[in-house]
């Protein structure tokens, strides 16, 4: 099948926080739990997607959205699991905003989604400041990037509900200080989970699996009540 492209210029103008809004309460009223990936490139977001939707394939429908400035390469990845998925392309952007999500959820059967996975653009900054409509925020990092990153990108750090550090295989080959890491970004974000994990080898992915779950059970829970 071929995967639907939005290509998104930048004259989109509006109140962001107002559409974003607008979203969750659409993602509410199908109870899909909406969480927002972001790292660098090349950190692992593809690859954490494709591993979570074999993680979940028998416990939570997963639908994806890719955010990328060219291309339908992730998509193609994630088309190849069996997941719905939207290809949204902004030539010249460096985050997805909440209406480009939008049209994206215009484009996705929300019905038959429990769990929908934003890709966002691989930029450490302007992501963070754009809300989409997501429940949850989740910051990708890889050990290669080192260890000083929440010193670096706080605001990316601050608004997480999850911090993965990815790559963690190569921990024996790299100076990664994981104590250092976590009391940075501990420092920064209290409340964040924090999760060590190989999306190559899977180490650690059993817990992310559980956390989102567990998110996802507790949408399912507000859903009922409002009913
Ligand atoms: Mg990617």
């Amino acid at each position: 099948m071929k995967i639907k492209v939005l290509t998104i210029a930048e004259d989109i103008l509006g109140a962001n926080e107002e559409k974003a809004r607008r979203n969750q309460e659409r993602l509410d009223k199908h109870a899909v739990l909406a969480v927002n990936v972001m790292s660098s490139p090349g950190a692992g977001k593809t690859s954490l997607i494709l591993q979570t939707i074999n993680g979940l394939k028998q416990k939570a429908r997963i639908g994806v959205v890719e955010g990328d400035v060219a291309s339908t390469l992730d998509a193609s990845k994630v088309q190849a699991q069996g997941a719905p998925v939207i290809q949204i392309n902004i030539p010249g952007g460096c985050h997805l905003d909440a209406n480009m999500m939008e049209k994206a959820l215009n484009n996705l059967p929300l019905g038959e989604i429990d769990l929908l996975l934003i890709e966002n653009v691989g930029n450490l900054i302007c992501p963070a400041e754009f809300a989409l409509g997501e429940h949850k925020r989740v910051m990708l990092l890889s050990l290669p990037e080192g260890d000083d990153k929440p010193y670096k990108y706080p605001l990316m750090f601050a608004e997480a509900d999850a911090v993965l550090i990815n790559k963690i295989d190569l921990l024996p080959y790299l100076g990664f200080n994981i104590p250092a890491f976590n009391r940075a970004a501990v420092g920064l974000n209290p409340r964040a989970k924090i999760f060590q994990v190989s999306c190559k080898t899977g180490e650690g992915l059993e817990d992310w699996f559980s956390w989102l779950l567990a998110e996802i059970g507790e949408m399912k829970r507000a859903g009922k009540s409002h009913i």
